[in-house]
């Protein structure tokens, strides 16, 4: 179930990872950052099942026992902490489930391994009591911490730990896994993957996503509004924007990705791959009807909203004045 070869992206990560063991270098604390979705638990734990692997490779050997045990998820050398709902994770939760837990020795395998899931949520106390392990850790312990940031880490804890950051996958990683490996149509997996931000565990969660199927539904319906060259009707689509206000980001990307489609059907004729390839009748009737200004000014207008939204501009009146401009622009 976990094992190295099948995650995707971060070789870099894996590669630090396979020298420790390795090498035999393998350090006491690991604090593996980045936003839900990334894949930290995945990576922590074909981490910890392959330090414990009795093979002693650099890939989980399957079909040790240890491999059997982390599998069926009870294996009895790697530890999970999780924070609770109300208080995150207490200085009770660290004394009780590591303090006193860490000097009883592996009870089969060659490490104990904590893994500490949302350990930006332990409190200061939670960790001033987790240093007191980290500075002399027990020659068997190894701990995994997993966080979507850093910021609320003491530096005494940050710096006994290796920090590894989980950048943003690139596209066509993510493309590529959801095609070949999942079997999703090259046209929706270019969709998800240049929706995901970086993030495959987003474009996972996009593919049965409903909100995300009926935001794509408006946004149509606004890029239809426009391509019929009617001020009345172009203006109405205020309305649409206003609906996903809280999710304008989201809504102005989806846009980007059909006037990127249009643009390209402009440039290159229907030839390159488009995003939208479901829609591709729509997208040539509407082809005709945006002439490249008016293209070009919504995407200009799409970036000023961005622009100015982190100044707090009221984001009604800056959908407006894109919608004017564009239907200004011959
Ligand atoms: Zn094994």
């Amino acid at each position: 179930m976990y094992r190295f070869d099948e995650i995707k992206g971060y070789e870099e990560v894996i590669q630090h990872f396979q020298n420790a063991i390795k090498l035999n270098k393998i350090s006491h604390a690991y604090i593996i950052e980045g936003e839900g979705g990334k894949g930290k638990k995945r990576l922590a734990n074909t981490y910890a099942k392959v330090m414990q692997c009795q093979a002693h490779g650099i890939e989980a050997c399957d079909a040790c026992r240890s491999c059997h045990s982390y599998d069926s998820g009870n294996h009895p050398d790697v530890i999970h902490i999780r924070a609770s709902k109300k208080t995150g994770i207490g200085v009770d939760d660290i004394r009780e489930q590591v303090n006193k837990d860490v000097f009883i020795k592996p009870y089969v395998y060659d490490y104990k391994i904590y893994i500490i899931h949302e350990a930006e949520k332990m409190t200061i106390q939670a960790q001033n009591a987790l240093l007191k392990t980290l500075e002399e850790p027990p020659i068997h312990v190894r701990f995994i911490l997993l966080a979507t940031h850093t910021h609320t880490f003491l530096s005494t804890i940050l710096s006994r730990c290796v920090v590894i950051r989980l950048r943003a996958l690139s596209q066509t990683c993510i493309e590529d896994y959801l095609e070949k490996d999942l079997g999703v149509p090259d046209y929706q997996a270019k969709l998800y993957a240049s929706f995901a931000r970086g993030n495959m565990g987003r474009a996972l969660a996009l593919r049965h996503s409903e909100s995300f199927h009926e935001m794509r539904k408006d946004m149509i319906q606004v890029m239809t509004a426009l391509s019929n060259n009617d001020k009345v009707e172009a203006m109405a689509q205020v309305e649409v924007f206003e609906k996903y206000k809280d999710e304008k980001q989201d809504f102005l990307d989806l846009m980007l990705t059909w006037l990127r489609d249009l643009m390209v059907i402009k440039s290159l004729g229907d030839l390159e791959p488009l995003i939208h390839m479901d829609n591709k009748n729509l997208l040539l009737k509407q082809v005709p009807y945006l002439s490249y200004n008016r293209i070009s000014s919504l995407i200009e207008g799409i970036e000023q909203i961005r622009k100015y939204d982190r100044l707090h501009i009221n984001f009604t009146l800056l959908v407006e004045v894109m919608l004017i401009q564009a239907m200004n622009s011959k």
